[in-house]
């Protein structure tokens, strides 16, 4: 997939680059996504996001040491126990249910909790969530909590033509948030020529 790596416009903007670090369920030993899935969703998200000169690397895959499907508020709790500072935090699980309406099948969330007094958050998806739903909870995560449901808005769930976009207000607040969550610590951007969607240089594959 070409990245456009030129802002809105054609003029070559600063582009910042977080890294999504994924946490894998693994229900006895068996991860329930393996690395191809991860990646071809965190490039999705660089397809989506190049236009507001936003940019992910997929860091190395962590096993998750907590309850492998989220079927309750406690559960997705635990996973936000797990986060780590400076980054994107992506748990997968096996089952996402949705805490409100019993039996509703969830895809993914943007999770927000309290750990040892700070404010963390994450995005929790499951192993059946579709290529584009990491975009999606991404711009959740990134200052936009409201869905907005016209055509082809990131946002919302009705499809348009070509990628997802965000209307200007939603990318304002899209970098707002990313300004805020560098200024506070808790995302800390990429930097040197680490590719899009590689681990880090440290990480045999
Ligand atoms: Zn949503």
């Amino acid at each position: 997939m070409a990245l456009m790596l030129l802002g809105v416009g054609g003029a070559a903007a600063a582009t910042t680059t977080v890294e999504i670090r994924p946490f894998v369920a693994a229900p006895d030993g068996a991860p329930v996504v393996d690395r191809a899935w991860l990646v071809a969703r965190v490039e999705r998200a660089n397809a989506i996001f190049a236009p507001y000169d936003l940019q992910f690397v997929l860091g190395e895959t962590r096993p998750l040491a907590g309850p492998t499907d989220a079927m309750v508020r406690a559960d997705r709790n635990a996973l936000a126990r797990q986060v780590e500072r400076g980054v994107v935090n992506l748990f997968v699980v096996g089952t996402l249910m949705d805490i409100h309406e019993p039996g509703r099948i969830r895809r993914g969330v943007h999770w927000k909790a309290r750990h040892g007094g700070a404010r963390v958050r994450c995005i929790i998806m499951a192993a059946y969530a579709a290529e584009g739903i990491l975009a999606h909870e991404l711009a959740h995560f990134f200052g936009n909590p409201k869905h907005r449901h016209v055509p082809g808005n990131l946002v919302g769930y009705v499809p348009g033509l070509g990628l997802p976009t965000l209307d200007p207000d939603q990318a304002q607040r899209m970098r707002r948030s990313l300004r805020r969550s560098i200024a506070s610590g808790e995302l800390v951007p990429v930097t040197g020529d680490r590719r899009p969607t590689s681990p880090a240089p440290s990480t045999p594959r």
